[in-house]
């Protein structure tokens, strides 16, 4: 095996190599602890959204953490995830599939599928009769960053009939919703919780499970989420809803496990007048997400000697590398006032839907990912 060489954070490695390429920090140390943290927590099955980030050291440090089940999307998630742990569940959860898909699928023995509509409960005729199926549930609930059901999701009186259809089929069935993505309010899954009993009381179904997504908020800025509060709540309202026949709970984290466990370190190429700043990535390298939800604030600006900048905070504009206008960040960011051409700009918290969407545009891009003890 190849050996990988690990610094203590990555201050030391700047301060040694001066990078000028962009690049992530990984810290299995850290990927390793939250994934404890959920199974600790969790009052049920701990899955992991491989889409977050399907890294292979990011899927191995999980499968060494005890995370034995995983929420694929495509036939490339449930590959990569294989590679990594040849006994890896797999829930299949992208609820529009080509029958090519689901043939695939099939190959691979997915454990559980998801729909939301009649078409795609007719499409997985092929599969096992062991196979759980989960009616996806859609509710206008607020909370979080965006609003995955605007996309996915059947509205509680067409989940009662698919339900329904799910266990008339033969497959096990369940039900299964996703509050948003950077949801960090408890009350959004416990809305949820309450329909989906409500939806398998009328439908006269025995559900096995409940799943109740990812969503779980990552530290993008200010205090840290607390995802105690949302395990206990999910806990308390599932009791509370489902009495001493409640299913089995499982969620999904893709954000919430990966985000911490990664630090986008980043390189000041020029200083411009307008208090602008140029760095060597932006919204098409590992900052993918700004434009969507905002810039991840949790900045640390270090001069190319590994010692922290300290000035007071001046707004700026900042800009990526690329020669596209819109290469910027949306908002403006408060950075040191000594910031200099050369020094790095570290962003913590940026494991989740960086690296998965980074593009090389314009032949920019984050490189080599390094691995660290800690992240500083
Ligand atoms: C993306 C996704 C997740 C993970 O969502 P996060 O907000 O990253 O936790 C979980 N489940 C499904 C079905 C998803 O599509």
């Amino acid at each position: 095996m190849r050996e990988i060489p690990t610094w203590a954070d990555p201050a030391t490695h700047i301060a040694r190599h001066r990078p000028d390429t962009a690049l992530f920090y990984f810290a299995p140390a850290v990927l390793q602890a939250t994934a404890r943290r959920f199974l600790a927590g969790f009052p049920g099955l701990v899955t992991y959204a491989v889409k977050a980030n399907a890294g292979e050291e990011v899927l191995a440090n999980l499968v060494a953490a005890g995370i034995g089940t995983f929420d694929v999307a495509s036939p490339q998630e449930m590959r990569a995830v294989r590679a990594i742990c040849a006994d890896a569940v797999l829930h299949y959860n992208n609820p529009v599939r080509s029958p090519d898909e689901v043939a695939f699928a099939c190959e691979m023995g997915v454990a559980s599928c998801s729909v939301d509509d009649r078409r795609e409960l007719e499409k997985l005729a092929p599969l096992p009769r062991d196979v759980e199926v989960a009616v996806r549930l859609a509710l206008p609930v607020t909370g979080a960053a965006y609003d995955f059901g605007a996309k996915f999701g059947a509205p509680p009186a067409a989940a009662v009939a698919l339900l329904r259809e799910v266990a008339e089929m033969g497959f096990r069935p369940v039900l299964t919703f996703h509050p948003g993505t950077q949801c960090a309010d408890p009350a959004a899954w416990g809305t949820y919780i309450r329909t989906a009993a409500q939806v398998a009381h009328e439908a006269g179904v025995r559900i096995g499970r409940l799943n109740v997504g990812g969503g779980f908020a990552s530290h993008r800025d200010g205090a840290a989420p607390d995802l105690e509060a949302i395990f206990d709540h999910i806990g308390q309202v599932a009791r509370q809803e489902f009495g001493p026949d409640a299913p089995g709970l499982l969620c999904e984290p893709g954000r919430a496990m990966a985000a911490e466990a990664f630090t986008l370190a980043t390189r000041v190429k020029a200083l411009r007048g307008g208090n602008a700043v140029l760095l060597n990535d932006g919204v098409y390298g590992g900052l993918f997400e700004a434009r969507d939800i905002g810039t991840a604030r949790r900045i640390t600006a270090i001069a190319p000697d590994g010692t922290p900048r300290n000035g007071a905070p001046v707004a700026r504009t900042v800009f990526g590398p690329t020669c596209d206008s819109l290469d910027r960040l949306p908002e403006a960011i408060d950075l040191p006032s000594d910031l200099a051409e050369g020094d790095y700009l570290l962003f913590a918290g940026m494991g989740a839907y960086s690296l998965s969407l980074a593009t090389r545009f314009n032949g920019y891009g984050p490189g080599e990912t390094v691995t660290v003890d800690g992240l500083g």
